[in-house]
């Protein structure tokens, strides 16, 4: 197809053949923005002669002379995506169990020993000044290695939540609890954790404040931290979310 005859389509079909193809579309293209899209990614290739291949090579890369090379590389946003084709389908057992991985916490050593003088700490990115609890490897936004380790408050809001079912293995009774993301004071991220026992899903929402329930005897690990105690509530005048 060329392009004088895509631009006669109209734009929802243009987007559909898009869809079809796996071509993705930015927010806010125009008709013409989308129909240099399919020219560029060859989508309509089979159908015309050999006038679209010679329109979509890249204009600005590095290497124009293999253009066969360049439609399977990833050079850009605009990848183009191999088509998937499924010769035949097998059922099988995935045993997950059998998977071993490492998992490096060796930045995580000062945190752990704070944990057993039941004491928090976050680490902050030096960059971007975001605080990190549990201590990140890598700051996600600078690439590079927080380095300085801050206090953080024992309390802090409830951030968003689920429920988990249960079945408790003697009464095969169904356990429906709150499961929810903690962020603390001081920090900038979350922390998967559970409400004290007896906290109903139905009385947990978005900003409820909590507190750290420390076990006893502390180890040094991060199961230091027992549960989460809610917090009396003196913003209840403002309307809660409640999203369920
Ligand atoms: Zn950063």
């Amino acid at each position: 197809m060329s392009k004088a005859e895509l631009m006669k389509l109209t734009v929802a079909k243009l987007k559909a053949l898009c869809q079809e193809k796996g071509i993705t579309i930015p927010s806010g293209s125009k008709k013409a923005d989308i129909v240099k899209l399919i020219l560029e990614s060859g989508a309509t290739q089979e159908k015309s002669d050999k006038k679209a291949p010679a329109k979509k090579a890249p204009k600005e890369s590095g290497d124009k002379t293999d253009s066969k090379l360049q439609k399977t590389q990833r050079k850009s946003m605009e990848y183009i995506k191999k088509e998937h084709v499924v010769t035949r389908t097998m059922e099988a057992n995935w045993y997950l169990s059998s998977y071993k991985y490492k998992y490096n916490i060796t930045h995580m050593q000062p945190f752990l020993e704070k944990m057993k003088e039941k004491k928090l700490v976050g680490l902050q990115c030096s960059n971007c000044n975001r605080v990190f609890f549990a201590p990140k490897l890598v700051c996600g936004n600078c690439l590079i290695k927080p380095d300085r380790w801050v206090d953080i408050r024992e309390t802090g809001r409830i951030s968003t939540f689920t429920v988990s079912y249960l079945v408790d293995d003697k009464t095969g009774e169904v356990i429906q609890k709150p499961i929810v993301l903690v962020q603390h004071d001081g920090s900038d991220t979350t922390w998967l954790a559970e409400l004290s026992p007896g906290v109903r899903y139905q009385d947990t929402y978005i900003g409820m404040p909590v507190k750290v329930k420390w076990r006893e005897d502390t180890e040094g690990s991060i199961d230091d931290i027992e549960y989460y105690e809610p917090l009396e509530d003196n913003a209840k005048d403002i309307p809660l979310r409640k999203d369920y």
